[in-house]
């Protein structure tokens, strides 16, 4: 059976998408998880873009040992210097290079001759080669090519050292059929083709990302560009989960293997949705909420008598877990350190000690600790790193149908200074964010306002996302707590503090930049 390699581009594609701004931290936990999930290749970032994402990218090459970490860049020696740079220390570095070859990139974005993109693709992959043992070559835009044209740049790449060749839908205009088609093509047009392989990397725009990749991997693809839930540029793009499933439920048909751990799915689809902020739809394929949830009466009866009746996918084959394990009130600190590390999370001495203080302090209002509380929890601790920035330290919020909603908050900033404001609002939530914005004393637009609970029971905490614009930067924040309203500030705050994060980052590339 021929062996299909997952090439996750989550942390660089799937980073790309309107509101997602992943730090450091957070990346580094996705990054673990994919390799737990046994992904082939990581995609962390684009090194030349921001020094943040050089950063993240340097230090996910280092941490991840078993999958081989590349980067993006595009076909000039300054980007292919900086991956370098961040992907030395990588088990198996890797360079994704890139260059546009339809007619409408070549002519209104680079401005370029074909003979001249060809030769800078040659340059580039030639200059690639001196430092990375793996170079992966990529045609952007490739599916609006003109194929004579495609086989004659792949022919020149392969011949300058490229061992991967990807041919991506950009944009998201392909169909399955002539998808395949192109792959065809280019196996009986290139005469080197038998020395690399090929690579699939579709975008979801008119719902065909998932079944072009497939069709890729019918007709020759040995490898699969995708993201976990599909997240990316404008719709996405092509589903990991259900790619991987697809390939294994019907391998009947694909004839297929990965080496994936299709178990760790559920848990990487969480991490990702909740760092990310993006929700996933109920009706989702593989993991969705409602993906193994039987409603109607004869269903759920023939399931009853034999699961198999309707149910194709089993849950625990994605690893939904069948039976939380409760914590409460009497567990120790080891039981908790136990716990965590059976999540599949990675704390330090320091972060479990206080993740204990948190745990027992929701323990004396709360009876059970669920693993969902648990996670929950653990984001709080772990991955706000903005212990620099601004710090909820009280909240006053008076609600009555009768009178108009008024807000009292105290915030601290990094050097300890309290900042205290008031304001009324239409409603509690409004108020409080009125109040809140006058703290910051800045215009913030709140794009989104997310509320949910965190398992069931009245006891149960709340967790909020928001997404927020301020001057060019948009981003998402959360924010977790036994009460809604103070879920609700959290999540702003962090929201806010990834703000001044991200402008912070920005000031500082364009000191290096002019420097
Ligand atoms: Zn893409």
């Amino acid at each position: 059976m021929r062996n299909i390699k997952f090439f996750d581009t989550t942390l660089r594609d799937g980073e790309q998408s309107a509101g997602v701004n992943l730090n450091l931290q957070e990346k580094l936990e996705i990054a673990r998880q994919l390799e737990r999930l046994r992904v082939d290749i990581i995609e962390a970032g684009f090194p030349a873009s921001s020094k943040g994402d050089f950063e993240a990218v340097k230090q996910i090459a280092e941490t991840v040992r078993t999958c081989s970490v590349t980067g993006l860049s595009r076909s000039v020696r300054s980007d292919i210097d900086a991956a370098w740079e961040a992907l030395k220390g990588g088990a198996e570095p890797r360079l994704h290079l890139f260059i546009a070859t339809s007619p409408i990139h070549m002519v209104h974005k680079l401005r370029m001759t074909p003979e001249q993109v060809i030769e800078a693709a040659v340059e580039a992959v030639k200059y690639a080669k001196r430092f990375f043992p793996i170079v992966q070559w990529s045609a952007e835009d490739a599916c609006r090519s003109e194929l004579p044209f495609l086989a004659k740049i792949v022919a020149e790449v392969i011949k300058a050292g490229a061992s991967v060749i990807n041919i991506p839908d950009t944009v998201g205009y392909i169909t399955p059929k002539e998808y395949g088609e192109i792959f065809l093509y280019l196996q009986n047009n290139v005469p080197n083709i038998e020395n690399v392989s090929l690579s699939a990397h579709c975008h979801d725009d008119l719902g065909m990302a998932v079944v072009n990749s497939l069709s890729a991997i019918e007709h020759g693809a040995t490898q699969v560009e995708c993201t976990i839930n599909g997240i990316g540029e404008r719709a996405g793009n092509a589903a990991l989960e259900e790619i991987a499933v697809a390939l294994h439920i019907r391998k009947d048909y694909y004839q297929v293997e990965t080496r994936l751990n299709l178990q760790e799915i559920k848990r990487t689809s969480n991490l990702v949705s909740k760092l990310t902020g993006v929700v996933v739809p109920p009706n989702k394929a593989v993991v969705g909420k409602n993906a193994f949830a039987h409603e109607s009466g004869i269903h759920q009866d023939g399931v009853l008598k034999e699961k198999t009746t309707y149910e194709i996918i089993s849950p625990e084959l994605i690893g939904v877990p069948s039976n939380s394990m409760v914590l409460g009130k009497h567990s120790g600190r080891h039981a908790l350190r136990n716990r965590v590390e059976e999540l599949g999370y990675t704390l330090s001495d320091e972060e479990i000690n206080q993740l204990f203080v948190r745990f027992k302090e929701l323990a004396d209002k709360k009876k059970d600790i669920t693993d969902d509380d648990l996670i929950a929890l653990i984001f709080e601790e772990k991955f706000d790193p903005f212990k620099d920035f601004y710090q909820l330290s009280s909240i006053q919020v008076q609600y009555g149908t009768n009178q108009i909603p008024t807000a009292v908050v105290v915030l601290k900033d990094g050097k300890g200074n309290e900042i205290q404001e008031a304001a009324t609002g239409a409603g509690s939530v409004e108020a409080l964010y009125n109040t809140l914005e006058r703290c910051f004393q800045t215009e913030v637009t709140l794009l989104d306002y997310r509320i949910e609970s965190v398992g069931g029971g009245r006891d149960a905490l709340a967790q909020v996302f928001v997404k927020v614009r301020v001057r060019d930067v948009e981003t998402s924040g959360r924010g977790t707590a036994q009460d809604v309203l103070e879920a609700s500030a959290k999540a702003y705050i962090n929201a806010m503090n990834r703000v001044f994060m991200i402008e912070a980052m920005r000031a500082e590339n364009e000191k290096v930049a002019t420097s």
